[in-house]
């Protein structure tokens, strides 16, 4: 629950406001979608969210615990405990196969799935001993979302998972994701510029000029179909 969230970047002389009070307070489990020009804050706000910076002023709760009155070690043990992050560039190790990737974060889990459970959540038993060069960008990107998952995180954020992607490939891996949070039930958080996972998520918010400026629940939400890889 984010409760009055600012964030001033400070420049020199120039400051940036790229929050102006934000409250949200996220449902267990639930798929929130986030939309909004570039530089209306939203990757501000999911850092934050994710204890990767910390907010200018207002509050950031994760069950009782206020996180930004947390200490750097605690944050660390938040995110390693509670959260995992994709991004657009993956960021996966070159070095290591796609099952050696996962095993990074499975290997200091405390409940973790094990790295072929994971990779076949995400429809990639058949890339165990690929190296990343070895692997389509669709493919990269549902490694780095097996590797985010493996350890079973309470909250799933992804900052425009789909940013690199062809329109077809991203949809699918927008569907992997749509499939883990139904099936692991972690609470996501997607940033996307992609309207159609909007129908997806169980609520679509809208940020501009660093606040949330609309915001839309889905009763209606439609759970991904099957995926046939
Ligand atoms: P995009 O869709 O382009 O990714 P965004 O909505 O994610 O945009 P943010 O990255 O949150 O936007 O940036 C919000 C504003 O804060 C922008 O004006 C940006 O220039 C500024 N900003 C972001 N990070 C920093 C930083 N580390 N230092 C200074 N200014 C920053
Ligand atoms: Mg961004």
């Amino acid at each position: 629950r984010a409760q009055g969230l600012t964030k001033t970047y400070h420049m020199g002389d120039v400051q940036v406001r790229a929050l102006r009070g934000v409250d949200l307070a996220l449902e267990r489990g639930e798929l929130v979608v986030v939309l909004g020009p570039s530089g209306s804050g939203k990757s501000t706000l999911l850092n934050i969210l994710g204890g990767l910076d910390v907010p200018s002023s207002g509050q950031v709760f994760y069950g009782g615990e206020d996180l930004s009155r947390a200490d750097d070690a605690a944050l660390t043990r938040f995110r390693r405990e509670h959260v995992g992050f994709v991004f657009q560039f993956y960021n996966l190790i070159a070095s290591l196969t796609a099952r050696e990737n996962v095993a990074v974060v499975t290997e200091i889990a405390r409940h973790p799935l094990a790295p072929e459970e994971a990779l076949a959540l995400v429809g990639l038993t058949a890339r165990l001993d690929h190296f990343p060069a070895q692997l389509s960008g669709g493919e990269q990107q549902r490694v780095a979302i097996a590797r985010a998952i493996a350890k079973r995180p309470a909250v799933l954020l992804c900052d425009e998972p789909t940013g690199a992607l062809d329109s077809a490939t991203g949809v699918r891996v927008l569907q992997a994701l749509e499939q883990v949070n139904a099936e692991m039930g972690a609470t996501t958080v997607i940033i996307t510029h992609n309207a159609d996972i909007a129908r997806m998520a169980s609520r679509v918010l809208w940020m501009q000029d660093g606040q949330i400026v609309r915001e839309q629940r889905n009763a209606t939400r439609q759970q991904a179909a099957s995926l046939q890889w």
